[in-house]
């Protein structure tokens, strides 16, 4: 009798161990896929409060006070990039977001892309790509000086950088001055040369106050290549600007990548998939004045 007790008691503690394995399996499916709705429920939060918030943002780096109900169009941005492919690389986002608030977007992009003697289809892969992320052909600008080869072992001379960029800033009344920070998001060297001449300009006063200049943070190659899940940590940590684009601005920022045929190499895919910048870009303040000042 003792026996077929304890052999029943066994029996129960064998079924109860299984329903346990089972509900364990079964409440860490769901606690996995709870947490992974959560953190895309968070996304999509991020980027309606992004949409709701970035006039006002705008209108706080460019320090105004004015209260009145603003459409975009008091914002006239020269985005200035190194070579044709830039532009939707790295600053779609920013674009994207500028042209649908009806803000006036430049593009100075200071070569042809002339690395491989391909300028001439790289500038026209470059008007292409505008015109599908929404800048009209009559604002870009596209320097071939021989001062700033398409060549990451060229030293470009900065005050001929310096000197393309108030130029702009001169005739078009440009408010604000968007481009690459000290490490140039691929560390390209023509990208951080850009970089050192909008320091220079900064600090140096050449042009008004009414003029703000940011750059676009480089961040690391883990937060680099995952892709829309990196927005949340863009959203938090402290940035002067940022700008995000959902699924449609993201296949406009991926047919303008895809107007650059002559760059289509297998990575350039893997990069339009995995890249963050294909999604947000976040941006730092430049600081102005003359303790800036870096003698070049
Ligand atoms: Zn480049």
């Amino acid at each position: 009798m003792f026996f077929f007790y304890a052999e029943l008691i066994h029996v129960w503690l064998l079924s109860l161990h299984g329903w346990l394995t089972v509900t364990v399996k079964i409440m860490s499916i769901y606690l996995a896929a709870l947490v992974v709705f959560s953190y895309l429920a968070w996304i999509k939060c991020i980027y309606y409060r992004h949409r709701r918030t970035m006039v006002k943002s705008l209108k706080h780096v460019l320090n105004s006070s004015s209260s009145r109900e603003s459409n975009g169009s008091d914002f006239r941005a020269l985005i200035v990039t190194a070579h044709p492919d830039d532009e939707c690389m790295f600053f779609a986002p920013t674009i994207i977001r500028l042209v649908e608030l009806n803000a006036s977007v430049h593009l100075l992009c200071l070569s042809k892309g002339n690395y491989y003697n391909q300028g001439a289809q790289r500038q026209q892969e470059l008007l292409n790509s505008c015109a599908t992320l929404g800048i009209p052909a009559s604002s870009i600008t596209i320097l071939d000086h021989k001062k700033l080869p398409d060549d990451p072992k060229a030293e470009w001379n900065i005050s001929v950088v310096c000197s393309a960029i108030v130029q702009q800033i001169r005739a078009h009344s440009f408010n604000m001055v968007l481009t690459f920070d000290g490490r140039g998001v691929s560390g390209h060297a023509n990208h951080i040369a850009i970089h050192k001449a909008v320091r220079h300009l900064a600090a140096s006063g050449q042009v008004t106050d009414d003029c703000c200049f940011l750059s676009l943070v480089t961040v690391g190659l883990l937060r680099k290549y995952i892709s829309f899940l990196e927005l949340p940590i863009s959203w938090l940590l402290p940035s002067c600007l940022c700008c995000i684009i959902g699924s449609q601005g993201y296949k406009q920022a991926k047919a303008a990548m895809l107007c650059h045929r002559s760059q289509l190499l297998w990575f350039r895919y893997l990069y339009i998939t995995f890249s963050r910048y294909m999604f947000v870009n976040t941006f730092q303040m430049i600081p102005q004045g003359p303790k800036n000042l870096k003698i070049y």
